[in-house]
């Protein structure tokens, strides 16, 4: 009988994509993957470690997955990802019965490592390089959805943001070959796929070291004319995220505009509005740098959603500083907003900064930057009703099984009464009602733009 392998994600796109692979590389060495820790006989947590209670999650998970497996024979566990690239070793401490760490980029060698602790080796760990021809290929079967597709195309950041973990968690950026990217784009549309989300931590600081496959698409950054080459292939419906606000060049805009497969929307975290912070945070931007670029999307031929992210309550953030984020939070007038309390991270610069600002005042800082971007979230949600939006039909909603969820274009939550015959489709929705955070509306057509 086969092994089987259950693979558990935390944590953000990348992990999501990253655990897809590994499920594909395992199968192709003759594993079966199953949907639950009870049944496994090889239980691999992927894990996110931007927070450190989501770090501290990991060790209460295994704990929880020793304690199940009583009168059982134990299945071997290993730590991947995030926590598994950062804590190395001292893992084994923590958690003597985790049987494997396995860092960030080590996913194509799960299945080795794996053999390695199934013939008795104890404490199996490989932090190493990726390596030059590891296989970046992912089988539909193990896609999150049958309908949408995320194609990694640069890893890791260079940026050194002093609050984050990631550079020293997901090491330096290295973006994929973009032929790889094109050809990726094309076997998932030739497989039905309706939409693709070009991901990495800062997409378009997308620099391939050989740019074969963007010959003669204009651009002013190699991210552009991956854009533009990517448009080219078809595919229904293209997003990116995340991208990063010095590397965000006005091109990318003109590219949306030029290729109407680019969808409407732009992720570009802010975090602060107050220089002062932003110059703590060493974000290499300053606020009227950001305001340039979203004058630029704002004055797009077509309405671009925005969404951002912010940290209150960083190290030294002052009232006025708090004031300035507000200004900028409302000027901005975002789709949607992210908002962080600020945590220490220990390992990252900031731990060693005096975080002087209380729990208490953190939370009214959170408190009224929400209530300042419901209002503006709500009257922008509002603004939708009465309209059409191009809508693809995911899955039946959690809430009503006579209802379907999916996304618009602009990365809109839109829920409306079909039948799961539609999954999959592209449909065009009317907009009938509005909530916070999601839209409701009613079909009136089930033409598919493909
Ligand atoms: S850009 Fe900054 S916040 Fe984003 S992943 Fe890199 S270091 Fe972290």
């Amino acid at each position: 009988m086969k092994r089987r392998v259950y693979i558990e994600t935390f944590g953000c796109q990348m992990n999501v994509a990253d655990s897809e692979r590994a499920a594909t590389g395992l199968r192709a060495s003759g594993y079966d993957l199953c949907d639950s820790a009870d049944d496994a006989d090889v239980v691999l947590l992927n894990t996110c470690s931007v927070r450190e209670k989501a770090e501290r999650k990991v060790y209460t998970r295994i704990g929880e997955i020793r304690a199940a497996q009583t009168g059982k024979a134990s299945p071997l566990v290993g730590v991947m990802g995030c926590v598994a690239q950062l804590e190395g070793d001292s893992i084994f401490e923590h958690a003597p019965s985790v049987n494997m760490v396995i860092g960030t980029r080590a996913t194509d060698r799960i299945s080795s490592l794996i053999e390695r602790a199934r013939e008795g080796e104890r404490k199996v760990i490989d932090l190493d390089e990726r390596g030059e021809n590891d296989a970046w290929d992912v089988s539909p079967v193990e896609r999150h959805s049958p309908h949408v597709a995320f194609i990694p195309i640069i890893e890791g950041c260079n940026k050194f943001c002093s609050f984050c973990i990631v550079p020293y968690s997901r090491g330096r950026e290295r973006s994929r070959p973009a032929n790889e990217i094109v050809a990726e784009t094309r076997k998932l549309q030739s497989l039905g796929y309706k939409e693709i989300h070009l991901i990495g931590q800062n997409v378009n600081s997308y620099r391939p070291r050989v740019e074969d496959g963007l010959e003669g698409f204009p651009g002013a950054t190699p991210f552009c004319r991956l854009l533009r080459a990517v448009a080219a292939t078809g595919m229904p419906r293209i997003k990116f995220t995340t991208s990063f606000p010095r590397d965000f060049h006005p091109d990318i805009v003109t590219a949306i505009e030029e290729n109407p497969n680019l969808c409407d929307w732009i992720h570009l975290p802010v975090q602060s509005g107050s220089d002062r912070v932003l110059k703590l945070m060493r974000r290499g931007h300053k606020r009227s740098d950001y305001l340039e670029r979203i004058a630029r999307i704002k004055s797009s031929s077509r309405r671009l959603a925005l969404t951002s992210d912010i940290i209150v309550g960083f190290p030294g953030e002052t009232d006025d500083d708090f004031r300035q984020t507000l200004e900028l939070v409302e000027q901005c007038e975002y789709d949607s907003l992210y908002i962080f309390k600020y945590s220490r991270r220990a390992g990252t610069p900031a731990a060693n900064f005096d975080d002087n600002v209380s729990e208490r005042e953190k939370t009214n800082r959170f408190l009224e930057l929400e209530k300042v971007q419901r209002r503006t979230q709500d009257n922008i949600y509002r603004s939708y009703v009465g309209r059409t939006l191009s809508v693809l039909a995911e899955k039946q909603s959690s809430r009503s099984e006579s209802d379907l969820s999916g996304h618009s274009t602009c990365h809109k939550v839109v829920n409306f009464a079909g039948d799961r015959s539609l999954e999959g489709e592209i449909v065009e929705v009317l907009v009938t009602g509005a909530k916070t955070n999601s839209l409701y509306g009613k079909l009136i057509d089930r033409a598919a733009v493909v």
